[in-house]
């Protein structure tokens, strides 16, 4: 069991922990070596439905909060998560198993979001528009939409939920949270700070439960709920975007990723090495933005893998407590199933196994990394999301190919390429069907930027000055008979 001062395992509703109405609790395990660390409260649509009620009753005095003071209250709570960042990420990799290096950058990383919609909550300007006849006149404004349904995954159990309730409470909205129920211990930890900071009871909610699909049925069919905002599979936010249609709810949905990491010919090509190891090795390949097929230009292809190969045989794997180690365990034996199956299905069809393609001997839960050669599009690893720490080598011979290579896949989230020709940097990025591309880099996540998707990836953006936009409606008013 794990102790923690900003341990808790009830549900956070109305400002108050409590048990779920028929006392069931379930098993939060570490995914090092399942060993269970703490029973949590499991709620079901009932408490669900009291939890909206709440923030509904929440949101009619948090909306007439002035900006100032929901900045200052949010400021609060930016505060004491950086004052307890530490004991957050030990949590946090305690329960999902990245290295707490990253553990600390997530912790971090989710608190700069709370900073910067802090800020932006005092700038959710409107407008003046000329009339459309002379006595006419024209004022837009921006109003919080109301109760939000968040539902988290397990891959950033802290900074997926900063990142949508931050600015969903800046504009004045109240928030329900359905973290994963594999990782529900970092939510109720950002819970407790909430409480500490000032947040209003109801204004935020954290509903911790295994019943996903239930609960998830009364946040879409609610219609107190205005707004659902979900970051996970493609599959599940199809489902929650149908489910919304009956009470036209405004959603976000940052999805799933298949992305390309270009390696062009003028490439530098330690650098491009050093990016890929940063976007793919992260979280243990467990993020939506981690590179999944890269394609190198054929004339740099054995100088880059074996460059590549070197730094992979530098990285350590381990307990992600202990110091120096960079890849953790997998969140579960599914995760790995799934990886083993797609590489046997690369090797069955011609790639090459040129590192990695088993578990570490000390401990099972931690898949090697692995690198693959020979890719190709007729490979199962070339159109799904790996989700592992595992790279597929592709080679390509011209960049209009590549371009339409790299795009053949219902997914449009993260790309990367690397090059010098400043000609040819334009007209990729612009080519790639993506919501964010890194040019020259691997690492793209900022609160300053807007992160997001096209295509079967989702839409809306989370962080930069966009973030707000999602959780506010225009109003338009029309004054006449001005004489
Ligand atoms: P992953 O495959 O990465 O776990 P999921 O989409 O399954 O991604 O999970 C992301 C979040 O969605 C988790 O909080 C999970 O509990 C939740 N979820 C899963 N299925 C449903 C559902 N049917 N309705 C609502 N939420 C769901």
């Amino acid at each position: 069991m794990i102790e923690s001062p900003l341990l808790r395992t009830n549900a956070y509703i109305g400002g108050e922990w409590l048990e779920a109405e028929n006392g069931k609790r379930f098993e939060v395990v570490n995914p090092l070596d399942n060993t269970v660390i703490a029973t949590v409260a499991d709620l079901s649509e009932s408490e669900t439905k009291i939890a909206i009620e709440k923030a509904a009753s929440a949101f009619e005095i948090w909306k007439g909060y002035s900006a100032s003071k929901r900045s200052r209250i949010l400021k609060n709570w930016y505060q004491l998560q950086m004052e307890h960042a530490r004991e957050l990420a030990r949590i946090l990799t305690i329960e999902q198993g990245k290295p707490l290096g990253e553990a600390i950058g997530e912790i971090r990383y989710g608190a700069s979001f709370v900073e910067w919609f802090a800020e932006e909550a005092k700038r959710i300007y409107g407008d003046v528009i000329p009339g459309h006849s002379s006595d006419k006149r024209i004022t837009v404004i921006k109003q919080p939409i109301g109760v939000v349904g968040a539902i988290t995954p397990w891959n950033f159990p802290s900074a997926m939920i900063t990142r949508k309730v931050a600015p969903a409470l800046a504009a004045g909205c109240t928030v329900v949270i359905k973290p994963s129920e594999l990782t529900p211990l970092s939510a109720l930890a950002l819970a407790e700070l909430a409480h500490q900071a000032g947040i209003p009871s109801g204004v935020l909610n954290v509903i911790p439960t295994t019943q996903a699909s239930q609960v998830g049925i009364e946040l879409c069919n609610n219609p107190m709920v205005k707004k659902i905002s979900f970051t996970g599979s493609t599959k599940v936010g199809k489902l929650l975007l149908r489910q919304s249609a009956d009470t036209v709810k405004k959603v976000t949905l940052e999805l799933g990723g298949n992305a390309p990491f270009i390696v062009f010919e003028d490439a530098d090509i330690d650098k491009a090495v050093e990016g890929l190891i940063q976007t793919k090795f992260r979280n243990a390949g467990q993020t939506c933005i981690c590179s999944n097929r890269v394609f190198v230009h054929q004339s740099i292809l054995t100088e880059f893998s074996t460059k590549l190969k070197e730094a992979i045989a530098t990285l350590q794997i381990g307990n992600g407590l202990d110091k120096g180690v960079h890849i953790g365990p997998m969140i579960e034996q599914k995760a790995i199933d799934k990886v083993d199956a797609l590489i046997q299905d690369a090797i069955d069809k011609g790639a090459e196994l040129e590192l990695g393609a088993s578990v570490s001997e000390d401990h099972p839960s931690i898949y090697m990394p692995t690198l693959l050669s020979k890719v190709s599009p007729d490979m199962d690893i070339f159109s799904n999301e790996i989700f592992g720490p595992v790279i597929p080598l592709i080679s390509f011979d011209s960049e209009h190919e590549v371009i339409q290579s790299a795009n053949a896949t219902p997914y449009g989230l993260a790309a990367y390429f690397y090059g010098r020709d400043y000609a040819r940097i334009w007209r990729v990025a612009e080519g790639l069907e993506f919501g964010m591309v890194g040019i020259n880099t691997g690492m793209i996540s900022t609160t300053l930027a807007p992160f997001g998707g096209v295509k079967e990836s989702g839409f809306g953006r989370e962080g930069s000055k966009y973030g707000i936009e999602e959780y506010v409606s225009l109003k338009y008013m029309c004054w006449g008979n001005v004489n």
